[in-house]
């Protein structure tokens, strides 16, 4: 049975300085469940003041929070990391509901997300440090580190708690107070996380979040206020510049998680079975709607017709449908816009050649719904060779050499992830070295986990979130010259 959702659980209201209150003037507005397009509810809609009262908030409490000592804040963490694994069917319906994607996904994401939490819990308790001597022996250097001081936090719709976790989880864990602006598509999650954070004990004021319709306004009076000292967002590269712009004028540390277009390459000795799991997965994670999801696929000339085929196969097997029922793999996209993208994409690539295996419409009926779709001798110029599809169409081109495929595979303004299937331990070292990416997953089709530095190059974005380097972003080293 999948868990319903009771509406009059839901938060709906700003969180700010720890209290729960409406927007200034009680504006509102509704969120839209996309497989239905009912609305499940109407939330606080934030405006100027209301952005200026959390910024001052968050200025206000960082002193005290920066004083907290590592073991309080892990064991807030770690408490917030037992609330969220209790609340697991609680979380994952309000996701479901908001966002589209099927209760057993979603109940991944609350898994994912909680082990963030878990993961700077014991993070917290091992901020480092360094000593040495200068050159000339005269004076010792201590090296310490110290919280960046307040952050803006700026997530997207498509995983709507994991995206607040890995930002919270380091901020809480470094010592920094945090304003936090959730997707207007998506702010049930993040409420109700927040909620979360404030049973686990975190402190009035350390975290602040604002909901709203009008995203400049609020995180642009962020920006300027002169309080706030970071800025991390997950999004889409063209805000993500607008943001890096709004950043310059206050000199803000920045940590920019962006767009992808990331190659999927099966090589001429690749096993085909594990390469279709793999793809499924690279795939048809969220509906394709995410950031690592395989835009491109390269397949080597004699695998080509095999490996389209198999895809095609497992594609068309999938259900599709809300996914709040049981069974349901595949869910709706989050919204019309994103619908007549992926519509548009595909019409674009039949134009120009593109064989359509299975799919390539929407199904009939209310919802955001796009058939999970196979296209093959998609050519290099068609338009979802340099577009985030963000939905279920596995696009496959042929290649014949490895230089080839590289030089293919690198063809991109995004470096965010790239896949590669071989049973060779060589060439997975090659592909390794030579694709301009920030992470490679060899004979696999998911590469996300807390323990790794999450994180793309080029215009996919800038710094890491999770591993042991994911911490740094919200830490500012010290030296200090003691003479002597
Ligand atoms: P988006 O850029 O439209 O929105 C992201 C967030 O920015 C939302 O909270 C939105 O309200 C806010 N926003 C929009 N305009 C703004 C503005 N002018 N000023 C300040 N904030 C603004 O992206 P999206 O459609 O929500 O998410 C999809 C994108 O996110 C895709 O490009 C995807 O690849 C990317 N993404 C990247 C990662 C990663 O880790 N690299 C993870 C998930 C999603």
């Amino acid at each position: 049975m999948s868990p319903t959702l009771d509406p009059t659980t839901l938060r709906t209201e700003l969180y700010i300085d720890g209290a729960w209150r409406s927007a200034t003037g009680g504006a509102i507005f509704p969120v839209e469940n996309p497989a239905t397009h009912e609305v499940l509810a109407h939330v606080a809609d934030g405006g100027p003041e209301d952005a200026i009262l959390a910024i001052e908030a968050a200025g206000r409490a960082q002193a005290e929070w920066g004083r907290s000592t590592p073991r309080q804040r892990a064991e807030i963490l770690r408490r917030a990391y037992y609330l969220v694994l209790a609340n697991t069917d609680r979380l994952a319906s309000i996701m479901t509901a908001e966002m589209g994607k099927p209760l057993a996904e979603a109940r991944g994401e609350v898994a994912y997300g909680a082990e963030m939490l878990l993961w700077f819990s014991e993070e917290a308790v091992r901020i480092g440090g360094d000593q040495t001597t200068s050159v000339d022996g005269s004076t010792r250097i201590m090296i310490t580190q110290e919280p960046v001081g307040p952050c803006v936090l700026v997530t997207p719709w498509n995983f709507p708690l994991a995206m607040g976790t890995r930002k919270i989880g380091p901020a809480v864990a470094a010592g920094c107070t945090m304003v936090f602006k959730p997707a207007e598509l998506t702010p049930l999650t993040s409420l109700a996380l927040v909620e979360i954070f404030k049973e686990a004990g975190l402190p009035d004021g350390v975290l602040n979040v604002v909901t709203t319709s009008s995203p400049s306004t609020v995180v642009g009076r962020w920006m300027s206020s002169g309080i706030a000292r970071k800025i991390s967002f997950t999004g889409s590269t063209q805000v993500g510049k607008i943001l890096l712009r709004q950043a310059a004028d206050n000199v803000m540390r920045s940590s920019m998680e962006l767009g992808g277009n990331a190659p999927f390459i099966v090589l001429a000795d690749a096993d085909v079975e594990r390469a279709v799991d793999g793809a499924m997965k690279a795939k048809m994670r969220n509906m394709g709607e995410a950031c690592t999801a395989a835009n491109r696929f390269f397949v080597h000339r004699t695998l080509v017709d095999q490996f389209a085929e198999k895809l095609a196969k497992s594609m068309s097997e999938l259900t599709v449908g809300n996914g709040a029922e049981a069974g349901t793999e595949v869910g709706p996209l989050i919204e019309q816009k994103g619908l007549d993208k992926v519509e548009s994409l595909v019409a674009d690539a039949v134009a120009r050649g593109a064989r359509v295996l299975t799919g390539g419409s929407r199904p009939e009926g209310p919802g955001y719904f796009y058939k999970p779709t196979v296209l093959t001798d998609v050519p290099l110029d068609a338009e979802l060779m340099s577009t985030e599809i963000f939905g279920p169409v596995a696009a496959i081109t042929a290649f014949d050499s490895e230089d080839e495929v590289i030089r293919l595979a690198n063809d991109t303004d995004w470096g965010l992830v790239g896949y590669v299937f071989t049973e060779s331990l060589d060439k997975a070292l090659r592909f390794s070295k030579d694709l301009e990416v920030g992470m490679v997953g060899v004979n696999t089709g998911i590469v996300s986990n807390p323990a790794a530095p999450f994180g793309g190059i080029k215009q996919s974005g800038l710094g890491r979130e999770g591993g042991k380097i994911g911490i740094e972003e919200y830490l500012e080293y010290k030296y200090t010259a003691v003479a002597g």
